[in-house]
């Protein structure tokens, strides 16, 4: 092994490769900076690649009849992640794909649950429509499409990205600027951070400023505060699924009851992800209470469905954010400076580009000029690969 070597002139490390760190990496090359991620593991492993995928324009947020700062913050979120897949966007993500193009929105005929869905479809005017041809093939879809269902279904404007096509388009456009470290990046105290790979010399940075989009693991930086909430997902799979839905199902609360994406999985079969109420409240069950729950919450709002040859799964995942006093979900991102270093939370996927927005507007400022970097020292250090979605993981225990 040679000599340790040292890479001049990059104006931002960016530590963590998630939508965060990968978006704010795509931003900064766009605008000339010297920019480069670093990976302890594969893209996506933390929050991202488990999350539902749902670019949020608000309806979520609005089910209490008020439009709360979390609508407001994520308003603009679906005109832009389309200019984006469109290519019409300085980030182009013409190589990444859509799952839906509408996440759906359905009341049951409970009074609580068709109150919501109508304050919603209110303040969510233009972006939320009732779909009124209940019955035709185009409107209502494939899953609540029986005699049997007695719900109020809306379109949404909002998109349901396939979420490792959008890592890897960033990916692959700025693959020169982004490697592996194995073991947690650490920063030194004077600013230095060294990458590691074994059978390769170690490489020194000294980037002019640092950012963290670690996720849960910003908290190994000592001044952070953040906040750990944790979901106890549902993964459902068999040839009983009644095809791909996505949809929020509302219940009683302001949060959704039941929210469900459908994913291929490597095997090329169907599978429902299950989140909302289910995956919230799920946190105080057992895997096997789980997925009793998941089955009887599916037999209530489904009953035309046979679900026992269906199989579950479920793993918990904590959502990482910005510490708030009362312990509820920021209302946009988070990002917080001590000196030359910087650390972030999106709060959601869908806001990473405000986060990147954010980020960049305060280099300025910092002394920070877009400027070229030269990357040829790290052109054979391993690059990390893409992360497995939660279906295909080998550990997962079916039943
Ligand atoms: C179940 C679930 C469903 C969700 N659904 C949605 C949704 O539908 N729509 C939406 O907008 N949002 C959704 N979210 C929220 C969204 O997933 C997160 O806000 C977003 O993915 C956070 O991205 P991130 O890049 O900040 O962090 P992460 O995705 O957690 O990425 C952090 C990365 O940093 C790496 N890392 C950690 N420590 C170090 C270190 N010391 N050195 C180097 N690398 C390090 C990790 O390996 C990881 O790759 C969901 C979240 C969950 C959990």
């Amino acid at each position: 092994m040679s000599a340790i070597q040292r890479i001049q002139n990059v104006d931002v490390a960016i530590v963590g490769g998630g939508i965060a760190g990968l978006w704010l990496l795509a931003r900064l090359r766009e605008r000339g900076y010297g920019a480069l991620l670093v990976e302890s593991e594969r893209l996506g492993a933390g929050q991202t690649l488990c999350a539902q995928g749902i670019v949020h324009g608000g309806a979520k947020y609005s089910l209490h009849g008020q439009a709360s700062r979390s609508a407001e913050a994520v308003a603009g979120m679906p005109a832009l992640w389309r200019r984006c897949l469109r290519g019409e966007d300085a980030i182009d993500l013409r190589g990444a794909r859509l799952l839906a193009e509408h996440q759906y929105l359905w009341a049951t005929r409970a009074p609580t649950s068709r109150l919501a869905a109508f304050f919603a479809s209110k303040l969510m005017r233009g972006h939320m429509a009732k779909v009124v041809n209940a019955g035709s093939a185009d409107a209502v879809p494939a899953a609540l499409r029986h005699p049997a269902f007695q719900g109020t279904v809306y379109r949404l404007d909002e998109p349901v990205l396939e979420v490792a096509s959008v890592l890897s388009a960033l990916a692959e456009r700025y693959r020169d600027a982004i490697v592996r470290s194995q073991g947690p990046v650490v920063l030194k105290a004077d600013g230095a951070i060294t990458l590691h790979y074994s059978g390769c010399a170690p490489q020194v940075i000294r980037p002019a400023i640092t950012v963290f989009t670690a996720g849960a693991g910003n908290v190994g930086l000592p001044w952070v505060a953040q906040q750990l909430r944790p979901l106890h997902m549902v993964l459902a799979r068999g040839a009983n699924l009644p095809g791909p839905l996505y949809a929020h199902c509302l219940g009683a609360s302001d949060l959704p009851r039941l929210t469900v994406t459908s994913h291929c999985d490597l095997g090329g079969r169907l599978v429902w992800y299950l989140g909302g109420g289910l995956a919230e409240e799920g946190i105080k069950r057992d895997r096997l209470e789980q997925i009793r729950a998941a089955r009887r919450e599916l037999s209530v709002l489904l009953p035309w469905v046979d679900w026992n040859p269906v199989e579950f799964a479920t793993f918990t995942i904590q959502r990482a954010e910005a510490h708030q006093s009362d312990g509820r979900r920021p209302t946009g991102p988070g990002v917080f400076r001590d000196g030359r270093v910087i650390v972030a939370w999106p709060t959601k996927l869908v806001l990473a580009p405000l986060l990147a927005e954010q980020i960049e507007k305060m280099l300025p400022s910092l002394g920070v000029r877009p400027r070229p970097v030269d990357l040829r020292m790290l052109a054979d250090w391993p690059r990390p690969e893409i992360a497995a979605y939660p279906w295909d993981r080998e550990d997962l225990e079916w039943s």
